[in-house]
């Protein structure tokens, strides 16, 4: 049986092994309410010790065992940490006493930690990976931004200190260069730091400067993708980034900064599908540059707002007709925009948006 299946709210467990080794496990006992003892590192070997001097291998296990019953008496469940730990005489006494025995692997003991750049998806708890969730799982810190699924962090990571580096209003984000300090710094203490970004790490989420700062200190970091919200967002209002005949590429846009002339042009010409992640802002700036450089007025358009939770919202229109109708709607920033024929599979669900949209559904609808 895995620790995890086991309800351990007000039980008390005894842990058997390394203080470092054990540490995830500890922590996470703590954090599902039990009550944890630790086993003296002396248990086994003492009885091996004052056996020497008495009568050989029987009398020491007899011995070892009695301590082992005496310490698990009072003890819900034993959870022995580290794959090649051998506590001979410790099975047997808990199967005597029906105590619950289980194993843990144990946790990294290093002198430097490392760190580990999270995706943590676009929101939904649900798309998050098994290596994310497991990541989280044995951090000792994690450093998180505002978009990530934070409301189940403390469950998801519960034998870690958690430090919010994101913006939420009227509060400053950490900037870029403390970010890097504090991954550095926490990892050469040793501690296992994670750091959680909304959708995949790499996109737009400045994880390539993270890792390269990691790397000029000399800590050791590894990235796991997450699912980018430049697909799923989309997906979630209905709409296939690509599709057969339709869109045989799709083009990522950042539309932090608004785009020149020259990256207009290529795009227009590309006739690929457009998603522009951070676009609210320069909405009015890229839809003039489209058009100018010969996009059509009449190619479909979507923004999904907050994909994922339960305000998500999906407006459809023309690129002719964005701007305005983006501004009577009151677009909101986090949003997803599509441009292209693939807007044209929005799901039906998102119908009561659509007809807000009224002329531009209808236009839609009858081409
Ligand atoms: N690394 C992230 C993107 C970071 S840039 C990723 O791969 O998804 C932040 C932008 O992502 C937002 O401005 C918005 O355009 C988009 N975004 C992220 N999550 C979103 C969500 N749940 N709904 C709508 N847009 C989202």
């Amino acid at each position: 049986m895995e620790v995890s299946d086991i309800e351990l709210l007000g039980r008390t467990v005894l842990v058997v092994g390394h203080t470092g080794e054990a540490r995830h496990t500890i922590a996470r006992c703590r954090a599902a309410g039990a009550r944890v003892r630790l086993a003296p590192r002396s248990t086994e070997s003492s009885g091996e010790r004052s056996g020497r001097n008495v009568s050989g291998a029987q009398a020491r296990d007899q011995e070892a065992h009695n301590r082992w019953a005496t310490l698990i008496a009072d003890v819900d469940l034993v959870i022995v940490v580290g794959a090649d730990a051998d506590h001979g005489m410790l099975g047997a006494a808990c199967s005597e006493a029906r105590v619950l025995l289980c194993r843990e692997p144990a946790s990294p003991v290093s002198l430097i930690g490392q760190v580990t750049l999270v995706g943590g998806g676009p929101g939904d708890p649900g798309l998050m990976t098994t290596a994310s969730i497991a990541a989280l799982r044995a951090a000792d810190v994690v450093l998180y931004d505002r978009l990530v699924p934070s409301e189940r962090l403390a469950e998801l990571a519960p034998g870690a200190e958690l430090i919010d580096v994101g913006k939420t209003p009227g509060h400053h984000a950490v900037p870029q260069s403390g970010i890097h300090s504090l991954l550095v710094e926490h990892a050469l203490h040793g501690r296992s730091v994670v750091r959680l970004k909304g959708g995949d790490p790499f996109v737009f989420g400045r994880g390539g400067e993270e890792v390269a700062a990691c790397r000029e200190a000399g800590v050791p970091v590894r990235v796991l993708s997450g699912v980018t919200s430049a697909i799923a967002v989309p997906a979630a209002a209905g709409i296939p980034v690509t599709h057969r005949d339709v869109s045989r590429m799709f083009t990522v846009v950042s539309g932090h900064v608004p785009l020149d002339d020259v990256e207009l042009s290529h795009l227009v010409g590309l006739a690929s599908t457009i998603v522009v992640l951070m676009g609210v802002g320069t909405l009015p700036h890229l839809a003039a540059g489209l058009r100018r450089h010969g996009l059509s007025d009449a190619v479909p358009v979507a923004i999904v707002e907050r994909g994922f939770s339960s305000s998500q919202r999906t407006t459809i229109t023309t690129l002719g007709e964005i701007v305005g109708i983006a501004s009577r709607v009151r677009v909101r920033s986090p949003a997803v925009l599509v441009i292209g024929e693939v807007v044209r599979w929005a799901a039906s669900a998102d119908v009561a948006a659509v007809e807000l949209i009224d002329s531009a559904a209808v236009l839609l609808a009858e081409e």
